[in-house]
């Protein structure tokens, strides 16, 4: 995991808060505007679900990376409330616990179907101002 996740999610692992929209941050809203922030480094990363969004992109070197910019699923409030509430009910705990679980490819998947991810389910106004 990027160092950069790990801290993050380390953060929110140990304050268990939802984080909700962090106008704060230089790059809000980077989804849409009124987006969850919480999980700004995604738990499932990389989820290679196309449906969620995220899509694979090519980098400058010639390899491929798998890109989110287009996944609104995961900052999608009731999306992100759930995940830190399978998170408590599964007792996972720390980022160790996300990188070691494999119970969470089966919140991923418990969440895609309880909220079946759908750019047209979040304002269009919103996604609009991206
Ligand atoms: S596409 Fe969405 S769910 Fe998948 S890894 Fe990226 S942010 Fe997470």
């Amino acid at each position: 995991m990027h160092p950069l996740a790990y801290n993050h999610l380390k953060k929110i692992m140990e304050d268990k808060i939802i984080v909700g929209s962090d106008e704060t941050c230089d790059y809000y809203p980077c989804h849409f505007t009124g987006q969850d922030c919480t999980w700004c480094f995604c738990p499932f990363y990389p989820c290679e679900d196309g449906q969620t969004g995220g899509e694979w992109v090519k980098t400058k070197e010639g390899g491929r990376i798998w890109g989110c910019s287009d996944c609104y699923w995961l900052h999608k409030s009731e999306v992100a409330t759930a995940l830190m509430a399978e998170f408590k009910k599964y007792g996972i705990e720390t980022v160790d616990d996300i990188e070691k679980r494999d119970d969470i490819k089966k919140i991923f998947a418990f969440l895609k179907k309880k909220f079946p991810p759908n750019k047209r389910n979040c304002s269009m106004q919103n996604a609009e101002s991206k």
